[in-house]
């Protein structure tokens, strides 16, 4: 028997990564392009995997969307921001070149799951993936299953509590303003305060302060929330410096209140390299969505 392929698709506000992997989970190929238009962009994937074939394929996507796989818009992207994918379909999209099982879900709940099996939170059996860039969201794994009922999380959009230092900052969330994580502690609001992009700003720049704060409290939201073993921190923004910061404002908001792991082992920045979680975790769902399928 031959060996296995395994697909990812992550679809981002900015790019695409498309990979294929081995069963061992390394990356064989990757391409990475700029997300355009549905139409020009998925002819790109089709012509990655008909140049690379894979025996099944995973998603994860910018949302929101609809990953209920019981529901007839199953794969739809509902009311994103990225008004040429509204109402735009990847799962019926990707069937009409790939005879092969498909999985879908957010591109968090992907990164999530590959730092589940491969990466921080591999040895434990619950973890939250955060992701701190153009937005905040969070994917939630509990015994390899994700969390969430009807739909996926909207962490991001949880309300926040406003650091003092920060009041006159009107935020950058479209729906929400300053209210929300998203609006005061995404990569764009960093830059709104700054002129400089989170990747750039020195690491002594007092905002860092106020990012942290904030951070913390998202933290402390999906301690209380979820009691996960490992919260693990990835994207453009994330650093080892605001990691540290991160972890004192926790200690500062939670009073000793809830019980957690050592510190610097619960709070955590991404290990992996490019933010490759998501390749892998959806190397590791494309496999699951694999086997599934033959038991059935
Ligand atoms: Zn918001």
């Amino acid at each position: 028997m031959s060996e296995k392929r395994f697909g990812s698709i992550e679809a981002g506000g900015t790019k695409f990564v498309c990979a294929v992997g081995n069963e061992q989970f390394e990356i064989l190929e990757i391409s990475i392009f700029p997300t355009e238009a549905p139409k020009k962009t998925m002819k790109q994937v089709e012509e990655f995997f008909s140049q690379y074939p894979v025996d099944a394929l995973s998603i994860g996507t910018f949302g929101p969307v609809d990953i209920d796989h019981t529901s007839l818009t199953y794969g739809e992207i509902l009311a994103s921001p990225k008004k040429a994918w509204q109402g735009f379909n990847f799962i019926q999209s990707v069937k009409e070149w790939f005879s092969d099982p498909v999985f879908l879900t957010t591109d968090v709940n992907s990164s999530a799951y590959g730092e589940y099996v491969m990466g921080s939170a591999k040895m434990v059996d619950s973890c939250v993936y955060v992701t701190v860039g153009t937005g905040i969201g969070a994917g939630v794994i509990q015994n390899n299953q994700f969390v969430g009922g009807t739909t996926h999380l909207e962490i991001g959009h949880g309300l926040v509590h406003r650091h003092e230092e920060d009041l006159a900052f009107a935020g950058v969330c479209p729906y929400h303003g300053g209210s929300c994580f998203e609006g005061v502690a995404a990569g764009p609001s960093i830059e709104k305060r700054t002129g400089i992009s989170g990747e750039e700003l020195p690491k002594d720049h007092p905002v860092w302060k106020i990012e942290a704060y904030y951070l913390a409290q998202l933290a402390y939201d999906l301690r209380v929330n979820f009691a996960p073993a490992k919260i693990i921190f990835g994207g453009g923004v994330i650093n080892e410096q605001l990691m540290e910061k991160v972890r004192e404002q926790f200690e500062a908001i939670n009073a000793g209140y809830v019980t957690v792991p050592e510190l610097n082992g619960f709070i955590v920045a991404s290990t992996f390299e490019d933010n490759a979680s998501a390749t892998i975790g959806n190397f590791a769902l494309a496999k699951k969505i694999l086997m599934e399928s033959k038991k059935a």
